[in-house]
């Protein structure tokens, strides 16, 4: 039996924005990262495990819109939403609109294994944080310099935008997420994000809602999608792709796809996925 891993930073076309220092810096982080998490799998990890080790490392990196780095709402505040899926059992767990919690992705993998709710919002899931003795840090931990540039831009510019998206260019890093299979055959999805900048407060995207953002079952495939959230909440995004394995008998990137032709086509979405 052998282990794949697949992880992102974001949706959005590197080439496209010819920074090649910054391109070289954000391929050593995934490279590095992808390879930290093949030698779990190697090592016999479960699927569930290694996403949630990615998406950590993700996270704590400035690099990306997740964690520590996240983009800013309308308020100036970081609000992040995560979630994984477990493929073996459709396990899930997810956190929506939290602040301070230092790995949102931990605490949805906290709200998977405690099992009595697949989803904990904004106050909430900051009380079953402290509970759970999940890591904390001061707003100050979040916010950097280059956020809070972005925010100033898309502000000027009236617009809601995604991380990557170019108002101005180097913009282009985004959401996190992982899919893996590992040794057992077992399946598993994770996604975290800050969301868009310039998002109203309180806003939920697609990244925390199981079949928007993620999914996985041991069945079909694991998806982790990045992009318009609502486009990805309106299509059911990740359920989509999944059902195109399940009754149309695709394989995954051949669903991948399809997913992503429905989306253009049905709500003139915009995103990637792996
Ligand atoms: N999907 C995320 C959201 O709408 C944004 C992104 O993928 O960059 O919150």
């Amino acid at each position: 039996m052998s282990y794949s891993l697949m992880i992102h930073g974001g949706a959005g076309a590197l080439e496209d924005l010819k920074y090649e220092a910054s391109e070289a810096v954000f391929r050593e982080s995934v490279l590095s990262i992808l390879q930290a998490g093949r030698q779990r799998l190697e090592g016999g990890e479960s699927a569930l495990a290694v996403v949630e080790f990615c998406v950590m490392m993700l996270e704590d990196s400035p690099l990306y819109n997740a964690g520590r780095g996240s983009v800013l709402n309308a308020q100036g505040q970081v609000e992040m939403d995560a979630a994984l899926m477990n493929g073996s059992d459709l396990r899930a767990g997810g956190v929506t609109c939290v602040k301070n919690v230092k790995n949102p992705i931990a605490l949805a993998r906290q709200v998977l294994e405690q099992g009595d709710h697949v989803l904990l919002a904004a106050d909430g899931a900051l009380q079953f944080a402290k509970q759970q003795g999940t890591e904390l840090c001061p707003d100050a931990y979040f916010v950097t310099e280059a956020r809070i540039k972005q925010l100033a831009e898309a502000q000027a510019a009236g617009r809601m935008t995604l991380d990557h998206e170019r108002i101005k260019p180097a913009q282009k890093l985004g959401t996190v997420g992982a899919v893996a299979c590992d040794l057992s055959g077992n399946l598993a999805a994770a996604a975290s994000t800050g969301g868009l900048v310039n998002k109203r407060w309180g806003r939920v995207g697609d990244t925390p809602i199981v079949g928007a953002g993620v999914y996985a079952d041991n069945e079909t495939c694991a998806v982790s999608a990045t992009g318009y959230g609502e486009q990805f909440l309106r299509t059911v995004f990740a359920k989509t792709i999944a059902d195109f394995v399940q009754f149309q008998g695709l394989d995954a990137a051949g669903a991948a796809q399809a997913g992503i032709d429905y989306l253009v086509r049905k709500v003139n979405g915009d995103g990637g996925r792996s």
